[in-house]
């Protein structure tokens, strides 16, 4: 399925000025086709890098190269003589095109620069591909049995174009996708592959591919027209090897799982947050209707903010430290005394990249969380990394933990 090469032109593409973001738009549209790219070659504006690109995509297995970028009528776009040479065919200056660059240029009040009438030059025996957004038209031919295709490079204009292109050479061929993808947390993703490896072999109608996005992974599993019942069998066998470590199968943000827990069981949450200074919260509210399950965050980073507002002894401070099982809990108790939850959570840790020691070093978070039946949990976390890592894996600790807590202990 992977017969496709791109190639993507422009010095500003390799330099860092643009990011290619037509890659993905390409690839997400020869999906829908059973088609994706199984090479790109970006060169900068130079004829013989364009020419020695194609070659080389050409000599691969591939039945169609898109090559974009410098179609405009600026100096250093210079593709469509680059291809017509690498063809052996002239440029031929294209009726249609021109008319429609006329039309579009005399709409919106500009001067028809002598100049434009480049853009409608295309190589013999090409097909023009009308260009809906811009000027510049793009054009397809066949070489040595493949299809190579000439689109602009501005993001809105390649984007129409390709889905111009894929209906002319493959219209009525799209196919029926099928995409899942699945939230996995709590296992490395060499564990996780492991886990699934005879699965996976057992069905080679679907393809896997694992996304690390730490400390989650996405498990992103594609597939072209299978049944109900396959996905269901691939479904019951996933759960049954790596069903503990799946928090969403529908690819849900980590905080609208959470949400979605808390509102079913029509609970409110709060929390108090130290080193992650508010993440939690954050996290939280960026969904919409969190108000529905969510009451409230304190953030207490200093001492002063943990005894005046959670109401945590200055003799547990001194004794143990702020990042301590003990301020954890009282933190954790403070947040049910002082808000209307009925669940609560409270962190306190050393985020760094200073304030570790031997005892704590850096990555030490204390965890806790409680609810008003008396349960209450602390554990003592390391995360690795630097600050933000440990910030970002505390949330996913706690938002995590209460899923799993609701699950336990006020099942529905
Ligand atoms: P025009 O007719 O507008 O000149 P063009 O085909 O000559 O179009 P370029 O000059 O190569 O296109 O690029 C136009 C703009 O599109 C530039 O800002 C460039 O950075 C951007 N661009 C080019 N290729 C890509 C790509 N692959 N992904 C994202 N942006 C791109
Ligand atoms: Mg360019």
């Amino acid at each position: 399925m992977n017969r496709v090469a791109y190639i993507p032109i422009g010095w500003e593409l390799l330099d860092g000025t643009s990011i290619d973001t037509n890659s993905k738009k390409l690839s997400d549209l020869l999906f829908n086709y059973g088609l994706g790219l199984s090479l790109k070659v970006t060169v900068g504006d130079q004829a013989d890098l364009i020419k020695r690109a194609l070659g080389f995509s050409l000599n691969s297995d591939v039945e169609l190269v898109v090559i974009s970028g410098g179609l405009g009528s600026t100096d250093d776009d210079l593709t469509r003589r680059a291809i017509s040479k690498f063809l052996g065919v002239d440029l031929e200056f294209n009726e249609d095109c021109w008319h429609e660059i006329s039309e579009k240029v005399k709409s919106r009040g500009l001067p028809l620069l002598e100049k434009l009438k480049l853009q409608a030059m295309i190589p013999a025996k090409c097909e023009l591909l009308p260009n809906p957004v811009g000027t510049a038209c793009g054009f397809f031919c066949k070489k040595e049995g493949k299809i190579v295709a000439v689109l602009p490079g501005v993001p809105a204009e390649f984007e129409k174009m390709a889905e111009i292109l894929m209906e002319r050479l493959y219209g009525g061929k799209r196919k029926n996708l099928f995409l899942k993808i699945l939230k996995v947390y709590g296992i490395s993703e060499a564990s996780l592959n492991e886990l699934l490896l005879s699965v996976i072999k057992r069905f080679p109608v679907f393809t896997f591919a694992f996304l690390p996005d730490a400390p989650e992974i996405r498990l992103k599993i594609k597939g072209y027209d299978v049944s109900v019942a396959e996905w269901k069998s691939l479904a019951a066998e996933i759960e049954r090897v790596a069903g503990k470590y799946i928090y969403s199968w529908e690819n849900k943000p980590i905080a609208k799982v959470f949400g979605e827990e808390l509102e079913k069981r029509g609970l409110f949450f709060a929390v108090a947050e130290s080193c992650t200074g508010g993440l939690v919260a954050k996290t939280i509210t960026d969904i919409p209707g969190s108000s529905h399950y969510f009451d409230r965050g304190f953030v207490t980073y200093s001492n002063e903010a943990k005894m005046d507002h959670l109401k945590v002894k200055r003799e547990t401070l001194e004794r143990y430290g702020a990042v301590s099982e003990e301020t954890a809990r009282e933190m954790v108790l403070g947040v049910l005394e002082h808000s209307n939850a009925d669940i609560a959570a409270s962190i306190t840790g050393i985020a760094g990249p200073a304030g570790g020691t031997a005892e704590k070093p850096v990555g030490t978070v204390y965890t806790a969380i409680a609810d008003r039946e008396g349960r209450i949990e602390v554990v003592r976390n390391f995360f690795p990394g630097d600050r933000e890592h440990v910030r970002r894996y505390t949330m996913y600790k706690v938002l995590l933990g209460v899923v799993k807590w609701l699950k336990r202990f006020y099942p529905l």
